[in-house]
């Protein structure tokens, strides 16, 4: 089994200093003699050395091309190794473009090289352990830290600094790892895979709160973006005084997503109330299923970048799926 680990940076590649956590100019990581099986090779690239509050979909976009041609070239596996804070948005973006391609597993650490418990190591180990196993083959992307596999689709950082950080509201992990074997319990939900090639658009993310009117709504120009995502309240409700300023981007043909703001849950039109679901829903708002906003986002700019970009009914369905 030949296995491509691709660093990115991020904690799992900095050291605790004086200063403060901060990246180093050579990887930890990369002099150590990984205890894998005899019959796997690994090949490590050092891709970015990047925080991961540094890393933009040219990052991203580079990574998903990379691994294309990994697939392409006798690699059986990927591991990625990321800074945590912007781990999931990574995740996602490549199962939406690469799909089942390959078993791709990303990892990072909650504490540097050289702190004390310092995750980094065990976690790129188990990366390792799932790449390199046949029951991750057809399972898509995962996010695998602290002895779980978690699908790129759902999975979230919900604590600022605990080892077990990672959590798929709703879902839950889709697999474990246990002291001998990889085990999965959950198959991957089907998703329209689209190999894109460029992530132009912009799509900023706006949050809503009790008492939201539509003067935010006003500082933007609809022209001037290509698609807008709102997190919307409970099970997917506005506002009313924040919806004349959305009439906006409906009659400027700007594709408005709805994910909601809370943790679990899938956003669905269930109220009739005025800005409740099913008037945003007649407007054109579009719900996703169960996504959070940051997904929400990189699938719209995903859609924006395919070759239905300018089906709008194409678009709203792979948007809905
Ligand atoms: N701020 C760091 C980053 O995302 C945190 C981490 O790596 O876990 O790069």
């Amino acid at each position: 089994m030949k296995i491509l680990i691709l660093h990115t940076g991020g904690t799992i590649a900095m050291h605790n200093t004086e200063h403060g956590v901060a990246p180093d100019t050579t990887n930890p990581l990369s002099h150590l003699a990984l205890p894998v099986a005899p019959d796997t090779e690994l090949v490590t690239e050092e891709m970015f050395n990047l925080p991961s509050p540094h890393i933009t979909l040219k990052e991203m976009l580079a990574l998903s091309l990379r691994i294309r041609t990994a697939a392409q070239t006798g690699f059986n596996g990927v591991v990625i190794t990321h800074g945590t804070d912007t781990l999931e948005e990574t995740a996602y973006f490549l199962q939406e473009t690469i799909g089942n391609l390959i078993p791709v597993a990303l990892t990072g650490a909650m504490r540097s090289s050289n702190e004390l418990g310092s995750d980094g190591l065990y976690n790129l180990l188990s990366a390792i352990r799932v790449a390199n196993s046949t029951a991750a083959l057809g399972r898509g992307v995962v996010v695998v830290m602290n002895d779980e596999i978690h699908a790129a689709q759902f999975v979230t950082k919900t604590h600022t600094t605990n080892v077990a950080t990672f959590r798929s509201p709703t879902f839950g992990p889709v697999g474990v790892l246990t002291k001998h074997s990889v085990r999965f319990f959950q198959s991957p939900a089907q998703q329209t895979c689209i190999p894109i090639t460029s992530v132009a658009g912009r799509v900023p993310i706006i949050k809503a709160y009790a008492g939201m009117t539509d003067s935010f709504f006003k500082l933007f120009e609809p022209q001037k973006l290509d698609g807008l995502v709102i997190e919307a309240l409970g099970a997917g409700n506005l506002p009313p005084k924040a919806i004349p300023g959305l009439h906006r981007f409906i009659e400027a043909q700007v594709p408005v997503v709805l994910v909601s703001r809370c943790f679990n849950g899938i956003a669905e039109p269930v109220y009739s109330y005025e800005g409740g679901g099913v008037e945003l829903a007649e407007m054109g708002i579009i719900f996703t299923q169960g996504i959070n906003a940051q997904k929400a986002r990189l699938k719209l700019i995903i859609g924006l970048n395919s070759p239905f970009a300018k089906d709008t009914q194409a678009l709203t369905s792979f948007l809905k799926e």
